[in-house]
């Protein structure tokens, strides 16, 4: 088995890489760290959690130990699609850097653009970014990259699913050719293919097995549920959700709920919090420091549940989460296993839970095939009511109640969306179309004693 003494690392990385606790490399990180010292391109096919980060950030630091920055024109670019990628792989530098000299800047937007020109001013060994305000920064004409000696593209495949390929292929274009590229993604799709087939000359290519099957320690099950009504699907499946949740009691120390759309995620986050749980919503929308806010609580565990995106939480570092509730059944199957990955991480037991409403049941066939295994079925764990003489008003419990007026949403797949809380009515004794069938339980605000001309009147009117 390879060491990471091996490696030809500085030992100043070594050293970093000691206190970090590792013991070896992961097999990303034995197939791209040799490549990458010796300057040649590295084409990584790897997914979050190999360790890819560390594959890029210990070579890229042991060459730029080094040399000096220039003002304004960085000697190195990391790639990253969302902020809070970006935000993980300078954590990252941070902490396999600690012995050496290195500056670095986050370009990431919600981020005041004097404090980030500021750094770039002075010079800086490793520019981390998002590609949209690279370019923000490179058209006010503060930022030169005719000084990047490397570049790192990571989690390409995720970058092409938010459009962001056109901006990747011109920022190649702006950095010199002869740059060493160190290239990562999960997936290889044709244009990803295209871009690397471009861009980068002869590269090492290094495949880890793709994490199709996920790992065993995860437990999974999925529960079928069916909406009394379709405009009352929302509801019915967030209290679907409430009561898988109590399920687990306190197995459920952090967990993550994915929603397919960030319209959900607020909702479900909402509501949550009015039924007294401890939740938060992370999405792209969310100003930058509030998602920092969110995602500092729950990485230190003072926040147990967060409500997420696809985009948001995708790459995202927390090593133990005890559970993954998908509100939805991805779309791409293959999401399915980056987001369940988010527990059950090294050798740790996870559970992860599936919602799965009928117009979802081919998206779970997708990702039966893909992870090649049923996934268990488990009994819904909200049993429908009894059907009710007459709608309780005050039977409604508080928080339900608060639901009940929460605001009209919009779902983007159909029709809107009624976020009324299911109340049982029973038509056949509503009276309609027949006579008078007095229901004498139910005038609010009358005491025991109903007049009974108020009775009569309020017969005839149901029953019309
Ligand atoms: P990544 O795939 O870069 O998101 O890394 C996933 C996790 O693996 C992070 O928590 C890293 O700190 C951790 N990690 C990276 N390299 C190693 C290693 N060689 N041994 C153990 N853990 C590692």
């Amino acid at each position: 088995m390879t060491k990471f003494t091996d490696l030809n690392l500085n030992p100043k990385v070594l050293k970093a890489i000691e206190e970090a606790g590792y013991e070896n490399p992961t097999p990303i990180q034995a197939g791209a760290i040799p490549p990458a010292l010796e300057g040649r391109d590295v084409l990584g096919i790897a997914q979050t959690g190999t360790g890819k980060t560390a594959s890029f950030t210990l070579p890229m630091i042991t060459l730029l130990a080094r040399g000096r920055a220039r003002a304004r024109m960085p000697r190195s670019l990391v790639l990253c699609p969302t902020r809070e990628l970006a935000a993980q792989v300078a954590e990252n530098f941070d902490t396999y850097a600690k012995h050496v000299k290195l500056t670095k800047a986050l370009l990431i937007g919600g981020v005041s653009f004097k404090e980030q020109d500021a750094l770039i001013d002075k010079g800086v060994d490793v520019l981390i970014a998002t590609p949209g305000r690279l370019l923000d920064h490179f058209e006010r004409g503060k930022l030169l990259l005719t000084g990047v000696q490397i570049m790192v593209v990571d989690e390409a495949d995720r970058m092409l699913d938010m459009g962001f390929i056109p901006d990747i292929e011109r920022i190649f274009s702006l950095t010199p050719f002869t740059r060493q590229t160190l290239f990562f993604s999960a997936t290889m799709a044709p244009e990803i293919e295209r871009i690397t087939n471009t861009f980068l000359s002869g590269p090492a290519r290094i495949e880890v097995a793709r994490q199709a099957t996920a790992s065993e320690t995860i437990e999974q099950a999925v529960v079928q549920f069916k909406a009394s009504r379709r405009d009352r699907e929302g509801s019915e499946k967030r209290k679907v959700l409430r009561a898988l949740i109590d399920a687990e009691g306190d197995k459920l120390t952090n967990g993550i709920i994915f929603c397919n759309r960030k319209t959900d995620v607020d909702i479900c986050a909402k509501s949550l919090k009015k039924y007294g749980y401890d939740a938060a919503a992370i999405h792209g929308d969310l100003d930058q420091s509030q998602r920092t806010r969110t995602l500092d609580a729950f990485r230190e565990g003072s926040l147990r549940i967060l409500v997420a995106s696809d985009v948001a939480a995708r790459g995202l570092d927390v090593p133990s989460v005890s559970h993954v509730f998908n509100f939805d059944v991805p779309g791409h199957a293959e999401d399915y296993v980056h987001r369940i990955g988010r527990t059950g991480r090294a050798g740790r037991e996870g559970k992860a839970i599936t919602i799965c409403i009928p117009r979802d049941d081919k998206a779970l066939d997708a990702v039966e095939k893909l992870i090649q295994k049923e996934i268990p079925r488990l009994e819904n764990p909200v049993k429908p009511e009894p059907k009710r003489e007459k709608p309780a008003r005050s039977a409604k419990p508080e928080a339900e109640a608060r639901e009940s007026r929460e605001p009209r949403t919009e779902d983007t797949r159909g029709g809107r969306k009624d976020e009324k809380p299911a109340q049982k009515v029973d038509r056949s004794t509503s009276g309609r179309g027949k006579h008078g069938k007095r229901d004498d339980k139910v005038v609010v605000g009358m005491g025991d004693h109903l007049p009974s001309f108020i009775a009569l009147s309020f017969a005839e009117r149901r029953a019309s």
